[in-house]
């Protein structure tokens, strides 16, 4: 039996972490460093992000899925 409170206590948990789901990466996958959001960062196709210096260091080929990263469009306004 699920207790009520239980379930209330679980929704709001997962109302708290959905909006952080659906940010933007902001640190570089390989360094760490900090990405500002409209900095120059670097993604592949299935979103691997990384800083400037990592991405020239490996050529523009994402390191965990072989794909492209192409410069990551700055967030307009
Ligand atoms: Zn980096
Ligand atoms: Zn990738």
């Amino acid at each position: 039996m699920h207790s009520p409170l239980f379930s209330v206590a679980q929704n709001r948990d997962l109302r708290l972490r959905d909006p952080m789901a659906l940010e933007m990466k902001k640190e570089c996958e390989k360094c760490g460093r900090v990405l500002l959001a409209d900095g120059e960062a670097y993604i592949c196709s299935y979103e691997c992000t990384f800083c400037k210096a990592c991405t020239e260091e490996m050529n523009s080929v994402c390191p965990n899925c072989g794909g492209e990263l192409v410069r990551r469009p700055r967030r307009k306004r």
